[in-house]
C-alpha cells in the first residue's frame, strides 16, 4: 500500500486577454478531476487575490506565487504535487520559473500540468528541459502581447490630441514640413464661429429655453453645426459638449474622447476650451437637472404653479381663472384656492428677505473664498496634474502600459469623485446668477430675472412649498398663516 500523495494547485485569475484561458474555477474543476483520477488528495491551493498577470510586465504583487515559493523554500508546502493548469500558469517570467522548478527539485516536489495531462518531475533533466522551454516560450508570447499593449496605450495617450470631425467653433492649424507633409499645430477658437457658442453659453446660463435660443439663432441667420436650421436638442447637445470647455470624455483604456458615456471622466484636452470651466458645468448642471422640465410656451407663465402643492393632498397647485383673475387652486381636487398675486407677492417677499439676511448672502456669494471649495478645487486639480504627468511618463516611456492600465481607471475615478464635490460645493446656477453681482440690489437683479429663472430660484430654495386650507370658510385668513415654507437645508444659508 503506497501513501496517498497530496497535490496543492496554484490559480490565478487570468489577465490574458486572448480570451481562451480558464477561470480559476474551471481550472479547478480540470485539476480535480486530474487529481483524483491520480488518487492524491487536493489541499489548500495557491491562490492570487485579483487579476495578476504573470509576464515580466506586470508590477503588482502576486502573494500567492510568493507564498508558493516561500512555502518550498521554508519546506512548508506540505505535499508531494504541485498542479498548475498550464505551465506558463506558473511564471512567465523565465527566471522566477527556474527558481520555482530549483525549489520543487530540492525538495521531491512533482509538478503536474493538467492541461498537458502530464506529471513533470523537475529532477529529471528531460521532464525540466521541457518546462524551462514552456517558460521561455511564454515569455516570449508575453513579450509579444506587451509590444501591441504600448502600441495601444500610445494611441490611447495620444487622445488628449484633437482627433476625428473638427468640432463646430474651432478651426485647426497646420504646419507643413520641408517634405510638404501636414503637422498639426493645435485646435483653435475660429473667432467667426466662436461668439455663437459662447452665446449660448450665456442664454442658458439665465435660463432661456433652448427653444427661444434655437429661435433666435435661426431668426438672425446662422446655420446650426452642419448647416441647417437649429433646434433645441442642436442647442443642448452642442452645450453638453465638453470640448467647448477644453475637456474631453476619458474611459479608461478606451481610445475614442468622443462617448458622452455617463462612467467616463473628464480630463483636460490639449487645446483651450471656448467657454471657462466653470460656466461648463453650470450649464451643464442646469441642462441635467432632473427638475428640469422641458418648457413648453405658456408652461412658465407663473412663478409657483406646479412647484408649490396642495397641503391637503399634497398635489400641485396650478393656476385657474376666476371672474377675469387667477388664482392658484388644488389641481387634483380643489382643496384649497387663493388669489394669485398674495400668493407670488407673499413669497417673492420671503425670498428676497432670505437672500438679503446677513448669514445667507455672504455665504452664497463669497462660495469661491470658502474653504471647503478652496480645498475641493486644489484636489481636483492635484489629481489633474498627477494624471497629466502620468500620461508624459509613458509617453516618454518611462512608465510601463500596464502600469499605466493599472493605475488609470483609479486615477480617473477620483477625478471624476473631486470634480462632483467642487460642483456640489459651488452655489447651484440659478442662484449665482440672481446673486451674481454683489454691487446690484437683490430686488433689481430679481426683477430683471426671466419667468423661468425665478420658478428656478423657487425651486431650489424650498424643500417644500405648501398653502393649506383657510381656517374658516369665509374668512380670509393673511396668506402668511396659510403657506408653509420649508427651506431646502442643503443651502448654505
Ligand atoms: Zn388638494
Amino acid at each position: 500500500v503506497t501513501a496517498k500523495l497530496t497535490a496543492r494547485e496554484y490559480l490565478r485569475v487570468s489577465a490574458d486577454k486572448s480570451g481562451t484561458l480558464r477561470s480559476p474555477q474551471e481550472q479547478h474543476a480540470d485539476n480535480a478531476g486530474a487529481a483524483s483520477r491520480e488518487g492524491w488528495a487536493l489541499g489548500e491551493p495557491y491562490r492570487e487575490n485579483g487579476a495578476v498577470s504573470a509576464s515580466r510586465y506586470g508590477h503588482k504583487a502576486r502573494h500567492g506565487f510568493d507564498a508558493l515559493v516561500t512555502d518550498l523554500a521554508a519546506d512548508r508546502f506540505g505535499a508531494q504535487v504541485l498542479m498548475l493548469w498550464e505551465s506558463s500558469r506558473g511564471s512567465r517570467r523565465v527566471g522566477e520559473w527556474a527558481t520555482l522548478l530549483d525549489h520543487c527539485q530540492d525538495h521531491g516536489v512533482l509538478i503536474h500540468v493538467t492541461s498537458h495531462h502530464r506529471t513533470y518531475d523537475p529532477a529529471r533533466p528531460r521532464d525540466r528541459r521541457t518546462l524551462m522551454e514552456d517558460a521561455v516560450d511564454a515569455e516570449y508570447e508575453s513579450g509579444k502581447v506587451s509590444e501591441r499593449v504600448t502600441r495601444a496605450m500610445a494611441a490611447n495617450a495620444a487622445a488628449g490630441e484633437p482627433h476625428g470631425r473638427v468640432p463646430y467653433g474651432f478651426k485647426r492649424e497646420y504646419d507643413l514640413t520641408p517634405a510638404g507633409k501636414r503637422i498639426l499645430r493645435g485646435q483653435f477658437r475660429d473667432p467667426a464661429v466662436a461668439p455663437v457658442i459662447e452665446h449660448i453659453y450665456d442664454q442658458i446660463r439665465e435660463l432661456v429655453s433652448l427653444r427661444a435660443i434655437a429661435a433666435t439663432l435661426n431668426s438672425e441667420g446662422i446655420p446650426a453645426p452642419g448647416g441647417g436650421r437649429w433646434t433645441p436638442t442642436a442647442v443642448r447637445d452642442l452645450a453638453l459638449n465638453p470640448a467647448y470647455a477644453g475637456q474631453r470624455i476619458h474611459v479608461a483604456g478606451r481610445r475614442s474622447g468622443h462617448d458622452r458615456t455617463k462612467d467616463g471622466t473628464l480630463v483636460k484636452a490639449t487645446w483651450k476650451g471656448i467657454v471657462s470651466e466653470e460656466t461648463f458645468f453650470a450649464v451643464r448642471a442646469i441642462l441635467t437637472d432632473p427638475r428640469r422640465r422641458t418648457s413648453r410656451p405658456g408652461r412658465d407663465k407663473h412663478l409657483l404653479s406646479m412647484i408649490a402643492i396642495c397641503d391637503v393632498c399634497d398635489g400641485p397647485l396650478s393656476i385657474r381663472y376666476r371672474r377675469g383673475s387667477g388664482e392658484y387652486a388644488c389641481r387634483n381636487s380643489g382643496h384649497v384656492h387663493i388669489p394669485q398675486a398674495e400668493l407670488d407677492i407673499y413669497i417673492e417677499a420671503a425670498i428676497l428677505s432670505r437672500f438679503r439676511g446677513k448669514d445667507a448672502y455672504p455665504a452664497m456669494t463669497t462660495h469661491d473664498r470658502s474653504p471647503e471649495l478652496q480645498s475641493a478645487r486644489d484636489e481636483k486639480a492635484a489629481i489633474e496634474a498627477h494624471y497629466l504627468s502620468m500620461k508624459r511618463q509613458l509617453r516618454e516611456r518611462r512608465m510601463t502600459p500596464e502600469a499605466f492600465a493599472e493605475v488609470e481607471p483609479g486615477v480617473l475615478a477620483d477625478l471624476a469623485k473631486a470634480q462632483k464635490r467642487v460642483r456640489e460645493l459651488e452655489a447651484p446656477p440659478a442662484l449665482q446668477h440672481l446673486l451674481g453681482d454683489p454691487g446690484e440690489s437683490i430686488d433689481t437683479r430679481w426683477d430683471a430675472l426671466p419667468m423661468a429663472a425665478r420658478r428656478e430660484v423657487v425651486r431650489i430654495v424650498f424643500e417644500r412649498l405648501s398653502l393649506k386650507r383657510a381656517p374658516s370658510p369665509g374668512h380670509r385668513a393673511h396668506v402668511g398663516k396659510r403657506t408653509d415654507m420649508v427651506w431646502n437645508a442643503r443651502l448654505r444659508w
